[in-house]
């Protein structure tokens, strides 16, 4: 079977999360080290990237999650689940995280915009939920232009699917616009489709599509 890659988004947040701790060490053993290791998949399946179903853990302990025999009682899924809460919230506690934040850290809110003499395009993105998005865009092309810049803007809630992605569409009678927001940990890949392709959503020339780069919050 192919391995889906796990986006890198969603490894950063698995590593962060537990902070290099193996939850079987933790959970079995007392034991809160960092340790050198690996990404699991819960349920065996390598395509299934959700991040409820990754776990970090350790090499001893990925083989013998891995390695299920008919003579044993192998790790239970929601065994290995159970010890990930209780290292999260040890983590927790640790690092003086309060229990009004969200366990998941998020990595995705922000201001997100690619700007040059003659366009720009901006979107402002906000997790909520868990999984849920609320976006805001703001486009303009022809800034030189004696008779002002073309405006595009956006304004909707989706939420990220698994490949890290949000997308929206809207139609206007029988034309189609569709956009498409990759995530990744410093910038969004955008695209956007047409149907007929003719049909304009924005002013003319207006485009949020492109390399859009994180904003540094200040
Ligand atoms: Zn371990």
């Amino acid at each position: 079977m192919s391995r889906a890659k796990i986006p890198q988004l969603t490894e950063t947040t698995v590593l962060t999360q537990c902070r290099r701790r193996c939850c079987l060490c933790y959970g079995l053993d007392a034991d809160s080290r960092i340790k050198h290791g690996q990404i699991a998949h819960l349920d065996q399946n390598p395509n299934n990237n959700k991040i409820d179903n990754l776990i970090f853990l350790c090499f001893d302990h990925h083989n013998q999650y891995d390695s299920i025999t008919s003579q044993s009682k192998g790790l239970t899924p929601s065994e290995v689940k159970y010890y990930k809460k209780e290292l999260f919230d040890h983590i927790n506690a640790i690092w003086n995280i309060t229990a009004q934040r969200p366990v998941t850290i998020d990595l995705i809110t922000g201001l997100y915009s690619r700007n040059s003499e003659t366009a720009s395009a901006e979107l402002e993105i906000i997790l909520f939920n868990g999984n849920q998005v609320k976006v805001k865009g703001f486009a303009l092309y022809g800034k030189t232009s004696p008779r002002g810049p073309n405006i595009g803007d956006l304004d909707f809630i989706s939420t990220i699917n698994n490949n890290n992605m949000i997308m929206f569409e809207d139609n206007i009678h029988t034309n189609k616009y569709s956009i498409t927001i990759e995530l990744f940990e410093d910038k969004i890949k955008v695209e956007e489709k047409y149907e007929p392709n003719y049909f304009a959503y924005f002013g003319a020339g207006v485009s949020f599509g492109g390399v859009l780069l994180k904003q540094n919050k200040d």
